[in-house]
């Protein structure tokens, strides 16, 4: 088994999420009392924050390096990093250590292709949602089609991540506000709905969608493992 490396804290209502799918999932490969081995930094949400409302994206790639070098010399032999957005400073990260990155998206669009869908919508940040480096990876890596909320609805769902969920809290209210949203893009097209923002999961189960569901934690986490245990 490799030692997996878990870069977290973004925000850490999720890495504790990945802690133990990482940890029931060695059980289930290995079984008896098997656990995963892992190296975790986990960062100060509210530093990371600020910065990505500033849009200073220089100054969190130097945070992502640091953490991710610091990771590597404590043994780990592979990097997660637990959150969607950050995986914009992948390219960066990647040229500054040499142990392997399981990307998000990657392990994200295979569960997709695997299901044979096409389209599929993504709610996650709005820097997730809108920008390029998720969305482009799917379209261009793995020709998947993808459709994000428009106008307010952006706004909403960008805006209970960061007032809600990195804070634990969960709301029926807001629960109902991402239905309506999922519900809006199903018919515009969308066949399937990553929940590319490693908190939704807290809020949003498969019973709450027609339409399949991807969970960006989950897929992510076991993933990892299939990863360490090659
Ligand atoms: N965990 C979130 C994600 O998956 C949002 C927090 C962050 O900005 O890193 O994108």
């Amino acid at each position: 088994m490799k030692i997996i490396g878990l870069l977290g804290g973004m925000s850490w209502e999720s890495s504790l999420v990945y802690y133990k799918i990482v940890n029931e999932k060695v059980k289930e490969k290995l079984g008896g009392h098997h656990s995963c081995e892992c190296v975790m930094y986990s960062v100060d949400f509210d530093a990371i924050k600020k910065l990505q409302f500033e849009g200073n994206w220089d100054e969190l790639t130097h945070i992502m390096i640091d953490a991710a070098k610091k990771i590597e010399k404590g043994g780990a032999e592979m990097l997660t990093i637990c959150t969607n957005t950050m995986h914009k400073m992948v390219p960066d990260i990647e040229k500054n250590i040499s142990i392997p990155i399981v990307h998000i998206a990657d392990a994200t669009a295979e569960v997709i292709k695997a299901k044979g869908i096409k389209k599929v919508a993504l709610l996650g940040t709005r820097f997730t949602m809108e920008q390029d480096f998720y969305k482009g990876r799917l379209t261009q890596n793995h020709g998947i089609e993808v459709l994000i909320p428009e106008g307010n609805d952006l706004e909403q769902v960008h805006n209970i991540i960061y007032n809600e969920l990195v804070l634990g809290e969960i709301k029926q209210s807001s629960k109902e506000i991402y239905k309506l949203v999922i519900q809006k893009l199903v018919e515009r097209g969308a066949e399937g709905v990553i929940l590319g923002c490693t908190e939704i999961p807290l809020l949003i189960q498969q019973e709450d969608c027609t339409v399949p569901v991807f969970d960006t934690t989950q897929i992510h986490a076991e993933k990892t493992v299939e990863f360490a245990l090659r």
